[in-house]
């Protein structure tokens, strides 16, 4: 695309803090003049048939139509006989890897200056599969699924994004030593890519080890392609590394190519509608960021991703999570008037 081509893309702007830092992206974008048309579609207030959910089908066309989507967070309404909405768009969407870029913000200290790595997690199956029963009374089992088609696709995504971004290194996280059917079928998967990128250094690192050297020396990582569980676990210690949730974007990718950006935080109720407004945007805003790189709109990423890590390194506004008192929107415009 060329940056001037205007492009729709869809916009979940979700629950609680969700419409609010939707706007900062929204203004941010329009400063900015980034060639997106949004097409907002709000979680439904009934269930839908067609989806078991709140998720309408609508709203899932328009991301198939539109291949391209930003989704703030959602909370999943509490009840009986529906989907969790991110569960609904996963499934729905065949969302199967989810990408999370962490690396260190400069001005805002954490205890490290050199992160900078990226972890993709294989988002459709292992221990998230949802097959849980009871054997008899006292005695549950879960049935962790691992699939040749699934841990391929992953890899081959994890190989790929490190060559298209010119990272060295993919590391595969596993528990093989102890599942060895399992998590051994996954690095069988990962090590088949492997042999296919000679440039790219290959490894393969247990879980366990991977957390204290995560926390030791977090430079040691690159690019982390791991199962379901243990990315949704690893992806959350690395937002910790850099400075919490509010800070950290991802990418869900989908078959075809589909790309659904989101922050990996929640709806924050305990901060949401106050007229102070206090939320951080930066997740959803970096988050856009991600879409429009897969988009290829890179000129208009780069202004806006400089404009967010010079308002946080100056200092002058950061919203109370990072140790600020600006509100959403004072630190929105700080934002605007850096581009
Ligand atoms: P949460 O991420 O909403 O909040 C955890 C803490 O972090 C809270 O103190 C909150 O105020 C703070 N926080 C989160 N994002 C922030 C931001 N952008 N700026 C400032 N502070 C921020 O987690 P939770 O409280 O466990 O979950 C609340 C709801 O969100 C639940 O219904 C849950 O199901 C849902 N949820 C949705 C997603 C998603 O849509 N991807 C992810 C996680 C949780």
């Amino acid at each position: 695309f060329s940056s001037t081509t205007p492009i729709t893309a869809t916009l979940f702007p979700g629950d609680g803090i969700g419409p609010e830092i939707a706007e900062s992206v929204k203004q941010v974008f329009q400063a900015a003049d980034v060639p997106i048309e949004w097409e907002e579609h709000y979680v439904g207030t009934e269930i839908d048939p067609r989806t078991q959910s709140f998720l309408t089908w609508e709203s899932l066309e328009s991301v198939r139509r539109n291949r391209v989507g930003l989704k703030g967070p959602m909370a999943t309404p509490i009840g009986k006989g529906h989907r969790s909405l991110n569960l609904t768009l996963r499934k729905e969407l065949n969302l199967y890897a989810n990408v999370r870029p962490c690396y260190s913000l400069p001005g805002y200290k954490t205890r490290y200056d050199n992160v900078n790595l990226v972890t993709i997690r294989e988002n459709t199956e292992g221990e998230y599969s949802g097959l849980e029963h009871q054997v008899v009374r006292g005695v549950v089992e879960s049935l962790k699924i691992i699939t040749r088609a699934a841990s391929l696709r992953v890899a081959e995504y994890a190989f790929h994004y490190a060559k298209a971004n010119g990272r060295e290194r993919v590391s595969a996280i596993h528990k093989a030593n102890i599942m060895q059917k399992t998590d051994g079928l996954f690095l069988k998967c990962c090590r088949e890519v492997a042999e296919k990128y000679p440039e790219i250094t290959y490894e393969e690192v247990i879980i366990d080890n991977c957390c204290m050297m995560l926390v030791k020396n977090p430079a040691l990582f690159d690019v982390l392609v791991m199962p379901n569980l243990y990315g949704d676990i690893i992806s959350d210690l690395c937002a910790g590394l850099v400075g919490g949730l509010g800070l950290t974007p991802s990418c869900n990718i989908g078959e075809g190519g589909i790309a659904l950006a989101e922050a990996v935080h929640g709806s924050a109720p305990d901060i949401a509608g106050k007229a102070c407004n206090m939320a951080n945007p930066t997740a959803l805003l970096l988050s856009s960021v991600m879409m429009l790189r897969h988009l290829n709109i890179t000129d208009k990423a780069e202004r806006i991703q400089n404009a967010i890590i010079n308002t946080i390194a100056e200092g002058k506004y950061r919203t109370a999570d990072l140790g600020g008192s600006s509100s959403t929107t004072e630190f929105t415009n700080a934002i605007c008037d850096n581009l």
